[in-house]
């Protein structure tokens, strides 16, 4: 797309603002249409039947898909990027495209919840082994690799408790045993960490989060190497995998202003992380860009920054209190509203329930609360917090 070619070398909001579509390719309208389509039009039957024209169905792509697709390859400076209907599709396409029966996966033990229980039932079924590794294993990751194991899916930071993973060092050890590397990149975005420039071969993002931005659109995005690309094209066209116009259209509007939400994001929950550091009534605060955080060299050399989303341990030294003080906690809360997903403008919070890791088990001290910091002022939200920690004391 000669827009995305224009702005490969400029910095990343103008990135944002002007690639993915070229407004002189349709009438100077800066944004690309809606197109809704299932049939395409062939001029003549010998074009229909060699199918030698840009769009020829709808499940394989539109203007407006193309047009998000080619702005988070931009971002990721990746070869090519699939839109799928959910973050979820976007991780299990990578599995099924990646693995056969009786290949071996390695998956990190703090990996999303859905995603383990994709791999525990549909991977199992199709005759595909899992092994869950340490989050913090590094290059030591090549004592788990067996000669069938063809995946290693990363999530850096892990899902509710923020582990960074040393992604270079995973690499060059999957690398050399002829294995792909696949991360789940939603938490920093392309604009905090650029996967494939780490040596990851595949990034998903669910799009739902940052990428949309305003908790009104499901949608996930699989970007890839140049030599990753192929299969998962393949799989994604026998699947029968498309992304709906007007979603995908809502998602690249959210994309022109990730730079600024991000930013705001950032600030907003980075104060707060600080604030609530060493406070009584919390254990601890698993945030990557605090320099207490286990992972943070790691952090602070491979990522641009950190996102909105963070999680605080509640100080319940008592087992038998833990859920109702966490209960209490969440109950108080007035603009943190309790529900799932995050990465809109709307701040929310959860009770994180670890119970399936294998290997990064839940913190000792009590109860994870994960806060998913909006646009709101912060003023606001510590406030809110507050009520919470008092409601938690006295529960
Ligand atoms: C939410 C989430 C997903 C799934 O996205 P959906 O669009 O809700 O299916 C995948 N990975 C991570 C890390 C997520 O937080």
């Amino acid at each position: 797309m000669s827009s995305s070619t224009k702005t490969s070398q400029t910095g990343t909001n103008t990135r944002l603002a002007h690639s993915g579509f070229d407004p002189k390719s349709f009438h100077g309208f800066i944004n690309p249409p809606v197109v809704h389509a299932s049939t395409v039009l062939f001029p003549d039957a010998a074009t229909i039947e060699s199918r030698n024209q840009k769009y020829t169905y709808g499940t394989h792509g539109t203007p407006t898909t193309d047009a998000l697709a080619a702005a988070v390859d931009a971002l990721e400076g990746s070869a090519g990027t699939l839109i799928l209907p959910s973050g979820l599709a976007a991780v299990t396409l990578t599995f099924l495209a990646v693995l056969s029966a009786g290949d071996h996966v390695l998956v990190v033990d703090s990996v999303y919840g859905p995603t383990r229980r994709f791999c525990d039932t549909l991977l199992g079924r199709y005759g595909i082994k899992v092994t869950y590794f340490d989050p913090l294993i590094g290059a030591d990751i090549e004592r788990l690799m067996r000669p069938n194991t063809k995946l290693v899916f990363t999530e850096s930071p892990g899902s509710n408790t923020f582990e960074i993973q040393d992604i270079p060092a995973i690499a060059k050890v999957a690398h050399a045993h002829a294995a792909l590397v696949a991360i789940d990149n939603t938490w920093a975005t392309p604009l905090f960490f650029k996967p494939l420039d780490h040596g990851v071969d595949i990034s998903i993002h669910a799009a739902t989060k940052y990428f949309a931005g305003h908790s009104d659109v499901l949608m996930g995005t699989v970007s890839a190497s140049k030599a990753a690309h192929p299969a998962l094209l393949a799989t994604y066209t026998a699947l029968g995998f498309c992304a709906s116009p007007d979603d995908s259209y809502t998602t690249l509007r959210g994309l022109r202003t990730l730079g600024v939400r991000l930013e705001r994001h950032q600030h907003s929950a980075l104060t707060i992380a600080q604030a609530l550091e060493g406070r009584p009534g919390v254990a601890g605060v698993l945030h990557p860009a605090l320099e207490s955080f286990p992972g943070h060299q790691l952090w602070k050399r491979d990522f641009e920054g950190a996102s909105g989303l963070f999680s605080i341990v509640l100080d319940v030294a008592d087992e038998t209190r833990r859920r109702a003080k966490a209960h209490a906690f969440l109950d108080a809360l007035e603009i943190f509203g309790l529900g799932y997903s995050w990465g809109g403008y709307d701040s929310l919070a959860v009770h994180a329930h670890l119970s399936d890791r294998t290997v990064a088990l839940a913190p000792a001290q009590g109860p994870v609360i994960r806060l998913q910091i909006g646009l709101e002022d912060v003023a606001d939200l510590m406030a809110d917090i507050e009520r919470g920690l008092s409601a938690a004391q006295s529960a």
